[in-house]
């Protein structure tokens, strides 16, 4: 059997995992690249199986980057079930719907644009296409590396394989440093820290990044809502980005040359269409600017759920049967376990995917499932390298900032993600008020889709711990801040900076790639009364990631404008599993066992993190005494 990593494969995103046997082919999440514009090109990349052919989609979660291409793979022909918690379903549907009306959206602003500006949208639209061929040079990259067992009849004729190159973290071009800190206390800003990227990256000797103009600038931009005046280097937003490595790509990736394509993977029965797609000419018919999904097709794609409960073990397909186990990192979020016979008669191997794995002892959910056997083990990574304050330490930070806003009449501005993040912020502030902590200020909770989701939340205490079970019982409402003011259109968010301060305003997007949140940056960003405060995540490229790292000007709405408000962070309400938490989790594969033993894992992938953070957790995994892996995009593997 062979499993193929076609997301968050050296990165956060995009998580897609492809196993095939010799009886069946099933996808483990489906999610979408978010993030910089280097990230989101790979969403255009050609499937890499035929969507007929896949038996099943497994979902562990309801974040996006896990679930948000399932309507893009279902419109071209995936036919099956997608099985996810009840839960997750629940959320998913929130999740995807919204995610194809925004890319309507994005869409017709983009054609609008395009009307107005024909000569840079041709000029853009070239670069777009070169980042698309990157996107294709890097994933063929994985699949020269991966095994392919020579001589199988299935295989695609292409020519000879290509030299295999070196995948993997280490092998990837500007896999440096993230540039996100997260202090554990309050810093004041960052005045006269350098900016990442540029000279901080040759002060810390690695080659300036290339231009990132050169890759999709356009859509960056339109995320950030900034319109299309200036840009290139004298923009020190996107001229300094600190981009993921897949900015380092050289722009003008050569024209495929059919006779060095590399054979397809051996479990391609249909003509394999990305190989069919490089052996055109240089010209790519593609339109970059068509959604890649609509709100129909979103609904559509709802038809293909199956609802599944946890613990409980149902077959997937021919000689898959799959169990669903609380992941605790988001409501109905699941660790999945499979036992799979790969032909009939052979022996069993079980493979774990940690999904996103939450942390113990934080607010609302359960604790990540101990897993303790398997043969093959997925884990994330987020948090390689990097631990997160008591939570004691967080709830301090998060009551002076809200005392510093409330003593200076000022905002405080928390970009959360929509889904688990945001729910867990409310409940903190819901518990700081009801324990005389902080000042009672006004709260938007400007973000229609986690005002759904907090409702979602509230209709299943099934999902929750002990504790807030019993918080519950003793009629308290913890997902319900009491001076809460939920906005329903634009014209409610627009209207928020005229209140009458201090208040607070909770809006997604978490990393500002896009969303209401953007808008209120734009109010913010030059007021030093002002507070933006990271609660999650910020993904390499992102702008949050640039404010984390001291970007001192950003340029919006054309014009370039200091960063006079304060950045803080705080990671302890994650709703990830941090370093210790990681390798404790994982550590549960190897207790009372020896390499060998049965139930000690053959090997260990490590998927969903940043390189630097990968890079920092790969060696404590292997002092666990795994042999553990960092899978390349696109590579596939062996499972024996
Ligand atoms: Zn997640």
């Amino acid at each position: 059997m062979h499993l193929q990593f076609l997301g968050a494969a050296t990165t956060v995103t995009g998580s897609q995992f492809l196993l095939t046997t010799e009886r069946a082919r099933i996808l483990i999440d489906c999610g979408m690249f978010q993030g910089s514009p280097n990230e989101s090109i790979r969403n255009r990349i050609p499937l890499a199986y035929d969507p007929r052919q896949l038996d099943a989609i497994l979902l562990t979660h309801a974040h996006l980057d896990h679930c948000g291409l399932i309507p893009h793979v279902v419109k071209e022909g995936f036919g099956g079930p997608i099985w996810a918690t009840n839960g997750t379903i629940e959320l998913a549907t929130l999740v995807l719907l919204d995610s194809g009306k925004l890319q309507e959206e994005f869409a017709k602003r983009g054609m609008r644009w395009e009307r107005r500006n024909p000569d840079r949208a041709a000029a853009e639209d070239r670069r777009d296409l070169a980042s698309y061929e990157a996107a294709i040079a890097l994933a063929d990259k994985g699949e020269a590396d991966s095994e392919h067992p020579s001589g199988d009849a299935t295989a695609v004729p292409g020519g000879p394989a290509a030299p295999a190159a070196p995948v993997g973290f280490a092998a990837l071009p500007g896999s440096a440093a993230s540039g996100e800190h997260v202090p554990t206390s309050v810093e004041p800003n960052a005045a006269g820290s350098a900016p990442s990227g540029g000279a901080a990256d040759r002060r810390r000797g690695q080659e300036p990044r290339v231009d990132p103009a050169h890759f999709g600038r356009r859509r960056y931009d339109a995320a950030l809502m900034i319109p299309q005046e200036g840009g290139g280097a004298s923009d020190p937003v996107v001229a300094t980005s600190t981009f993921s490595s897949f900015a380092a790509l050289p722009v003008e990736a050569a024209p495929p040359d059919p006779s060095a394509l590399p054979a397809a993977p051996p479990f391609t029965i249909a003509p394999n269409p990305e190989v069919a797609l490089r052996a055109q000419p240089a010209k790519l018919d593609v339109d970059l600017d068509e959604p890649l999904y609509d709100e129909a097709d979103a609904r559509a794609s709802l038809a293909r759920f199956r609802g599944t409960g946890y613990d409980q073990e149902f077959e997937v397909a021919p000689g898959i049967h799959a169990t669903f186990v609380d992941a605790g990192h988001i409501l109905g979020s699941a660790i999945i376990r499979l036992r799979v016979v790969d032909r009939e008669g052979g022996p069993e191997r079980r493979i774990v995917f940690s999904g996103d794995l939450g942390r113990t002892d934080t607010p609302i959910l359960r604790d990540p499932t101990v897993v303790t056997d398997a043969d093959y083990v997925l884990i994330e990574s987020t948090y390689g390298g990097r631990e997160h304050e008591p939570e004691a330490e967080a709830i301090r930070i998060l009551a002076e900032t809200v005392h510093l806003v409330a003593d200076h009449d000022g905002v405080l501005l928390v970009p959360s993600f929509a889904i688990g993040r945001t729910q867990e912020v409310v409940w903190e502030l819901d518990r700081l008020i009801s324990a005389g902590k902080i000042p009672l200020l006004p709260l938007y909770l400007d973000s229609p889709m986690a005002s759904k989701a907090s409702a979602i939340y509230r209709a299943h205490p099934d999902y929750y711990d002990q504790e807030t079970r019993d918080l519950l019982a003793g009629s308290e409402s913890p997902l319900d801040y009491p001076n809460q003011i939920v906005t329903n259109d634009v014209r409610q968010s627009q209207a928020i900076e005229h209140a009458k301060r201090p208040y607070m305003i909770v809006a997604s997007n978490g990393m500002l790639t896009g969303g209401r949140v953007v808008g209120h940056l734009r109010n913010l960003i030059d007021d030093p009364t002002a507070v933006i405060l990271f609660v999650g995540y910020q993904g390499q490229g992102t702008l949050g990631s640039h404010l984390q790292a001291g970007a001192t000007t950003v340029k919006i709405d054309g014009q370039v404008r200091q960063v006079k408000c304060q950045i803080r962070s705080i990671s302890g309400f994650s709703a990830h599993a941090d370093e210790s938490e990681l390798l404790a989790w994982l550590s549960n594969f190897a207790t009372g066992k020896r390499p060998g033993d049965d139930g000690f894992p053959h090997r260990v992938f490590l998927v969903h993190g940043d390189p630097d953070a990968q890079a920092a957790l790969l060696p404590k995994v292997r002092a666990l005494g795994f042999d553990a892996d960092v899978p390349g995009w696109h590579e596939v593997v062996e499972l024996e």
